[in-house]
């Protein structure tokens, strides 16, 4: 546990980190707008020349970072088919889904409003009065999944003491690959290390529940689970951006750019996501649709999918 801990502290947000825990004291509380006050379009209106299979979200209130991540899941069956009927948030999640994809009747306003109460009551991270982060909200729905496996990378590690020749196995989940300065090459030696041997010595030791004391250790990868989609997070804030789309392989596999959701901030946050749509980027901002190649050098989350 010790070493599970250790290693947590070193890769951080590289592994599927623990949720924050979020003080529920002072929570502002949530409302629903009946439907039959609405007065939004059933049907949102597309600019003239506009042939996407999807449909904008409205943003009811600080629900950008929803809808951008809601476009770019609209575009993953993989998540749409795997999301079980077993909760309130998932079937309104479906029926958001689906009214993106322009499969589904209704007062999508009201149906965002309701999402949001839920998403704040299953998560309380996420209230309408919070500028919240799709990063964020992405870890909370794979946790709804039943086998997230398509979406994680999972490595299998050995431990080895050097002293006693103990071992342990670990298995260490991953739904993000963290870039710094993207760039084919960043992304290529990201890829290499997740399989690399690491050596602790010196002043970097881990703890030998056998030898119970520190020790030097080596720790290997004898296994690896490719998932389907590969999500890269920018951590670089304020560094250089993406400078352009980059395909890769990865252990014989074609992964391809499908999605990107771009982050801006003057002022205040706002999230805009670009999806591949018949081999056309298309921006969705909100309820505005256009088509547009992303906005590498504002990119914050790309999405990839095996080919
Ligand atoms: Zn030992």
């Amino acid at each position: 546990m010790m070493i599970l801990n250790f290693l947590r502290k070193i890769f951080g947000y590289f592994f599927d980190s623990p949720r924050p825990i979020i003080s529920i004291q002072n929570l502002p509380t949530l409302s629903i707008v009946p439907e039959k006050k609405l007065v939004f379009p059933i049907w949102a209106s597309q600019p003239d020349g506009i042939k996407s299979h999807k449909q904008g979200l409205p943003n009811v209130g600080n629900t950008c970072y929803l809808n951008a991540l809601l476009q770019v899941l609209s575009s993953t069956p993989d998540f749409v088919q795997k999301l079980p009927s077993n909760s309130k948030i998932c079937v309104s999640l479906s029926r958001v889904i689906s009214w993106v994809q322009q499969k589904g009747r209704l007062s999508i306003f009201a149906e965002i409003k309701k999402l949001q109460l839920y998403l704040f009551q299953e998560f309380r991270m996420f209230n309408e009065h919070s500028e919240n982060d799709p990063k964020e909200l992405y870890l909370s729905l794979m946790g709804l999944l039943p086998d997230s496996s398509d979406f994680s990378i999972i490595l299998y590690k050995k431990i080895l003491c050097k002293l006693c020749h103990n071992f342990s196995n670990l298995e260490e989940p991953s739904l993000f690959c963290i870039l710094k300065n993207p760039s084919k090459k960043e992304i290529e030696e990201k890829l290499k290390n997740l399989e690399e041997e690491k050596e602790y010595k010196g002043g970097n030791l881990l703890y030998c529940e056998n030898c119970s004391a520190n020790r030097e250790m080596v720790m290997s990868t004898f296994g690896i689970n490719i998932p389907n989609i590969f999500v890269f997070y920018i951590g670089n804030v304020l560094g250089k951006r993406a400078q352009g789309a980059y395909n890769f392989f990865y252990c014989g596999d074609k992964f391809e750019l499908y999605g990107v959701i771009c982050y801006y901030n003057s002022g205040c946050r706002h999230y805009i996501a670009y999806t591949l749509d018949n081999a056309e980027w298309m921006q969705y901002n909100d309820d505005h649709i256009s088509y547009s190649s992303p906005d590498f050098e504002h990119a914050y989350m790309l999405f990839y999918k095996k080919t």
